[in-house]
């Protein structure tokens, strides 16, 4: 710990953003720190991002500003060891993509909400976490992996559907939706598959008036949308990018530690710091929730 550090003392459990944000460009001052204009150069030494343009946390050691730490000592207290809580912190970044997108990019939805989440890797899972937590009436999920299927369901999913054996039946995904909502449709679809070309024209489909689009998911291609719908539905779309700022981490970290969500559930892999390549390569093959390097 430097000695410029206020508020963080040797031994503190801590987790860290991943955002690098500098404090002082256009965004940041204008509170949008998760599109720092400092965040792509990976020839800036000073702000990136870390495990991008930074070296990242798979080393014994890493440091960071303390702007982007904060501590996970009320995790600690609700849990039963050391190794739980770090575990539970190592996931305070990607719960707080999700949490980021869905509350503060989107504004959330009111208790008792019908909520689809599309994909359920670690970033849809922590939606469908944060939807049962957040009080959503129903949580739809759509997944095609065996093991994320199951976890949606730990995660609180109350209906898991996959497209390919939807597909199979001659059944779109739209229609699913559409049968368990009553054909009221979904208030707020969230995009966590990297495949909006695909899926947003199902969203287009199965929109409740007022619904919420949010997208979170990265992809290069371009999406057919039918913009009438969203005039004709009341409807918008939000982009998500990042997890800084907004007390997200904090309120994360609360929800954790109450034991609202418990996103360690996920966890289907853990490697020693020693094994990282393992990791990466078992991390190709895609049937983990989520792998964890310790060191
Ligand atoms: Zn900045």
């Amino acid at each position: 710990v430097g000695s410029g550090v206020k508020n963080i003392k040797p031994g503190d459990m801590v987790t860290s953003e991943e955002m690098l944000w500098c404090g002082t460009c256009d965004a940041c001052r204008y509170g949008y720190v998760n599109h720092c204009v400092r965040l792509n150069d990976p020839s800036d030494t000073e702000f990136g991002e870390l495990g991008f343009t930074h070296d990242g946390a798979m080393a014994e050691y890493v440091v960071v500003r303390e702007r982007y730490v904060w501590k996970i000592d009320a995790i600690r207290e609700a849990v039963s060891s050391d190794e739980k809580a770090f575990e539970a912190g190592s996931l305070v970044e990607p719960t707080s993509v999700s949490y980021h997108a869905m509350f503060n990019r989107a504004g959330g939805f009111k208790p008792g909400a019908y909520v689809v989440i599309w994909g359920a890797g670690p970033i849809g899972l922590a939606a469908i976490a944060l939807a049962k937590a957040a009080g959503a009436g129903k949580v739809i999920a759509f997944e095609i992996s065996p093991v994320r299927k199951e976890l949606a369901k730990v995660m609180g999913a109350d209906y898991v559907f996959d497209p390919i054996e939807l597909e199979k039946k001659g059944v779109e995904p739209w229609e699913r939706i559409m049968d368990v909502t009553s054909g009221e449709g979904a208030d707020m679809h969230v995009e966590a598959a990297g495949a909006p070309h695909v899926i947003v024209p199902q969203m287009l489909k199965s929109l409740a008036v007022g619904a919420k689009i949010v997208q979170i998911g990265r992809a290069p291609k371009e999406v057919p949308m039918y913009l009438e719908i969203l005039q004709v539905r009341r409807v918008q779309v939000f982009g998500s990018q990042g997890h800084s700022g907004w007390g997200t981490f904090k309120n994360v970290i609360r929800l954790m530690a109450s034991g609202k969500i418990n996103m360690t559930k996920i966890i289907t892999s853990r490697f020693k710091l020693s094994e990282a390549l393992e990791a990466f390569e078992r991390g190709h093959k895609r049937i983990d929730g989520k792998i964890t390097i310790k060191p």
